[in-house]
């Protein structure tokens, strides 16, 4: 593969409302970085309640005649959609990794994984579909169909801005629903990209808008009566506050939060195996992952096997510029989170843990103002530490000697987050007992990042997931509809005259 282009666009970043880009007017903005220099790219506005009001606005008057465009025909812009997402996908991926840091590869898999979602929206006829009863009482039949909530909203994280957004909007639109998405402050420029593409394809002014922001704009979305349903992926503290405050206003609200994930490995794994999950799932994206593994729970006398291969491969990661093909691992989002995920490595110290493999202090040549840590290793962690209980997010793993399979499960049902949780084993028995006890939303045996696809929808149990429903799939497809239940009789029928055209969808 060409190296790819670099994003390097320096204009500041504004909202999408009703259609167009407008610049903000608050007077607030805020700078986005990109981490591989440490120097400012851009700046992004901060919207105001009355800017969060213009785009409710618009998407109000926008959500009747979309909510009532037939299915199909919506079906078929998110098609167009896809169409140029798919044109387009490397100038997104080098977005992200303009503004997030992640390797522009592991980029590309973000961009695909989010186009997963628009190719099931285009299917979402299918879904819409409702259920029909002949004959319930005599001459009356009963039928219950999904219609659109109105105007919806979807707040998102830094670590995925391209995907965890498409986890939301194509879902909401092909149900017939307005969308307002409010991105991540610090990697704004996906977002209008996306919409400047939903334009394209045909979407019809007001249905998808942008605004930028911080807990302002947040509150303005929690608090205005016309938003009707808030999608939220975030950290826990957060969720709980959105899902919360959502309910509190009357909202139907999906909150996703933080993550822990542990990978437990038997005695009996193919070691290699387990060893290459371990190091792609704790340093893949700098551990910037709700799925990132960042807890190995090592069973029996496998650790003193297993951790020194760790230590090695975690000291030869390759941390360069993520644009870089053969990059491996790229910075952190910024410089307060890596002094945050630095400062735990200390805590780890203090806490009596063994540090096997230091990846603070790290400079990258070319790249000294990057905020690079390298990835980092710890052993004899135990429970109580704050090192194991608390998300670092960031490339710092943590092993756990746990004696058998029952302690191992026992930790990981303790834990009080349930997001991903994987199995190493060449046992059939013990994978299924695993699958069957484990508290955890989204499990993996042999696979270290168990992202379910698009049809069957993501979502951790515990304090990973505040609400009832899931993003994407089916309970998608639930979450941004209601159901409507219709008993109707008609004693005289009335015929409509002769057509004589293949009926189509007007
Ligand atoms: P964050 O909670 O800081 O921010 C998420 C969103 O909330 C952003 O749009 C931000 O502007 C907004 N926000 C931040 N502080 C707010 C406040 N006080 N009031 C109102 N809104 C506020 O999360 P982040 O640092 O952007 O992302 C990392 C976190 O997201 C991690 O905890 C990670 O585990 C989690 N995450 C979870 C999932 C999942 O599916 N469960 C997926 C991706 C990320």
């Amino acid at each position: 593969m060409a190296k790819p282009t670099p994003f390097t666009a320096t204009a500041d970043v504004g909202h999408w409302i009703d259609g167009r880009a407008v610049a903000g007017a608050s007077g607030r903005q805020q700078a986005v970085f990109n981490p591989s220099t440490g120097r400012v790219a851009r700046q992004v506005a901060l919207a105001s309640t009355d800017e969060v009001n213009a785009a409710v606005a618009s998407a109000r008057a926008a959500a009747p005649a979309w909510g009532d465009t037939p299915p199909i025909r919506r079906a078929r812009i998110l098609n167009q959609f896809l169409q140029l997402l798919n044109q387009h996908r490397d100038t997104l991926a080098a977005m992200i990794t303009a503004e997030h840091g992640k390797v522009f590869t592991d980029a590309q898999g973000e961009v695909t994984r989010g186009i997963d979602v628009v190719e099931f929206a285009c299917g979402a006829p299918q879904l819409l579909k409702g259920a029909f009863t002949d004959q319930v009482s005599t001459a009356i039949d009963n039928w219950t169909f999904r219609q659109p909530l109105g105007v919806v909203a979807g707040i998102t994280p830094f670590n995925f801005p391209c995907m965890v957004p498409m986890w939301m909007f194509p879902m909401a639109l092909a149900a017939g629903n307005a969308f307002i998405l409010k991105p991540s402050e610090r990697d704004p420029s996906c977002s209008m990209f996306i919409a400047e593409l939903l334009r394209q394809a045909g979407l019809p002014d007001g249905v998808f808008n942008v605004v930028q922001g911080d807990k302002v704009a947040v509150d303005a979305l929690l608090n205005h009566p016309e938003v009707k349903a808030v999608s939220f992926v975030g950290s826990t503290p957060i969720a709980q506050y959105i899902y919360e405050t959502g309910a509190r206003n009357g909202k139907r609200v999906q909150a996703l939060g933080g993550a822990k994930n542990h990978m437990i490995v038997m005695p009996d794994a193919d070691i290699e195996q387990a060893v290459d999950a371990l190091i792609g799932s704790a340093y893949g994206s700098a551990g910037e992952r709700c799925m990132a593994i960042s807890v190995a729970v090592l069973v029996g006398d496998i650790a003193d096997q297993i951790v020194p291969k760790l230590a090695e491969r975690a000291k030869a990661l390759k941390v360069i510029d993520p644009m870089d093909l053969a990059a491996e691992m790229g910075p952190i989002v910024t410089q307060q989170a890596k002094e945050r995920i630095e400062g735990y490595i200390g805590t780890g110290v203090e806490e009596g843990a063994q540090l096997v493999v230091d990846g603070r202090g790290l400079k990258v040549p070319g790249l000294e103002g990057g905020f690079f840590t390298g990835g980092t290793l710890f052993d004899h962690v135990k429970p109580t530490m704050r090192i194991y209980k608390e998300e670092i997010f960031g490339p710092v793993l943590v092993c756990v000697r746990v004696a058998d399979f029952a302690s191992a499960i026992q930790l990981v049902n303790d834990h009080e987050f349930g997001n991903g949780v994987s199995l190493f084993t060449s046992d059939g028995g013990v994978a299924r007992e695993f699958a069957r006890r484990v508290q955890v939303g989204m499990v993996g045996v042999n696979v270290p990042i168990p992202v379910p696809m698009a049809w069957h929808g993501f979502g951790g149990w515990k304090r990973s997931l505040f609400g009832d429903m899931h993003a994407y799939g089916e309970e998608g497809v639930r979450f941004y509809t209601k159901q409507k239940s219709v008993m109707q009789r008609w004693p005289d029928s009335i015929g409509k005259g002769a057509e004589f055209v293949m009926p189509t969808a007007k």
